[in-house]
């Protein structure tokens, strides 16, 4: 008998951002935004160019000031990854920022300054055929819907977003994203879920004010995965305090552990305990180093002895189930050969190397679409 995880992801209508596209079933994008201020042009330029090493895919940069709108073309010219307008408080900054070259604008319609600067807003996106994002937050929701739900609470958020919904489509604009943030997880994970349900436009999901690392990693893992296993967002972002480049690697370690983006092997390690009987820490790390940089979506347990290895190593990919000194290879759930602790990791590698050519000619790995000129890089496997 053989299992299947259910898994279904929330049917969302696609929208451009640039290149790349958004929703639909095309990968969960991973989004950041600059630190320093805009109008900073070399230092943003920089900083991004560090988000895009780490794997960033969108990224916002603040819009506050008409000297910040003025930085955005060669900002722009000088970035390969989409660039989107984050613009709160005064409209005006948003139809400024709209006569630069950008990707996509993000508004918070609560504290934009009513519906008619809204609806400025709204009509000149649609003339520049740019896709808006409307950001909802708890913090910042019209004073009327607080008063009716009594506080910000999940109700009223999405009251608050299908509400800018309908007049967005008043006006005919219809490439938009949404988000229901809040920095609690309950109050975040309800708005979304009650989102979904009663609309298909592609959500950006995080945690806001997160807060600082470890904790805000946590926080953040929190409030997304039930989210991201519930077939929600279709782009994220970790909202830590300081610099956003460890955002990157984060988001990408949720949407891998939620198995919503799988880009690189996974390692299944035990804690080890009194039972060791080989160099697992040293095993486990010679084996990450060797595979940094691969994409290979293969699952690896490395267990440090017979309580649990081979149970373990039957459900990966490929396992390691070690006793003392030496220990059985295992692929898909069947032993492949017996080695000594000093040849492990070296058969371990071999296998893997045979695994990707396997995988890769029975067609189960797929390309990842709507990357744009990153499109062919990456490969995905079949949900299992
Ligand atoms: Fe201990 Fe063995 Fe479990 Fe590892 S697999 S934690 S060595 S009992």
């Amino acid at each position: 008998m053989s299992y299947k995880h259910p898994f279904t992801r929330h049917k969302t209508r696609e929208v451009m951002i640039g290149n790349r596209v958004i929703g639909g079933n095309n990968p969960i994008l991973v989004q950041s935004m600059t630190t320093p201020d805009t109008h900073f042009v070399e230092e943003v330029i920089k900083q991004i160019h560090a988000l895009e090493e780490a794997g960033c895919e969108l990224v916002r940069v603040t819009v506050p000031k008409a000297e910040d709108a003025h930085a955005l073309g060669e900002i722009r010219k000088k970035i390969g990854i989409p660039l989107i307008c984050d613009i709160h408080f005064d409209y005006k900054m948003a139809l400024q920022a709209m006569d630069h070259p950008i990707d996509k604008i993000r508004i918070n319609p609560g504290n934009i300054g009513g519906y008619d600067r809204y609806r400025q807003v709204l009509r000149k996106a649609k003339n520049k055929g740019l896709p808006i994002r409307i950001g909802v937050n708890a913090g910042s929701l019209e004073k009327e819907l607080v008063e009716k739900y009594g506080f910000p609470c999940p109700p009223a958020m999405v009251e608050s977003a299908l509400r800018y919904l309908d007049i967005a489509e008043s006006e005919g604009v219809k490439n938009i994203i949404v988000s229901l943030k809040s920095s609690d997880v309950l109050t975040a994970v309800e708005a979304y879920r009650m989102f979904a349900k009663q609309a298909d436009y592609p959500t950006h999901i995080g945690i806001t004010e997160a807060g600082k690392p470890p904790y805000a990693v946590t926080k953040s893992a929190c409030g997304l995965a039930p989210l991201l296993l519930d077939g929600i967002g279709d782009t994220i972002r970790i909202s830590l305090l300081g610099d956003p480049v460890p955002e990157i690697q984060a988001a990408f370690d949720i949407l891998q552990a939620t198995q919503r983006r799988v880009r690189k092997p996974e390692l299944i390690a035990c804690p080890t305990c009194g039972r060791l009987e080989i160099d697992l820490e040293g095993i486990i790390a010679q084996v990450e180093k060797r595979l940094e940089g691969k994409s290979t979506p293969v699952k690896i347990s490395i267990l440090g002895c017979i309580v649990n290895g081979p149970g373990e190593a039957r459900e990966a990919d490929l396992g390691i189930a070690a006793g003392k000194g030496k220990g059985v290879i295992f692929k898909r759930g069947e032993i492949v050969r017996h080695v000594l602790e000093s040849e492990m990791v070296d058969a371990l590698l071999e296998e893997v190397a045979k695994w990707e050519i396997e995988e890769a000619q029975s067609g189960k790995l797929m390309v990842e679409k709507g990357l744009g000129s990153n499109e062919k890089k990456i490969a995905l496997p079949v949900i299992r």
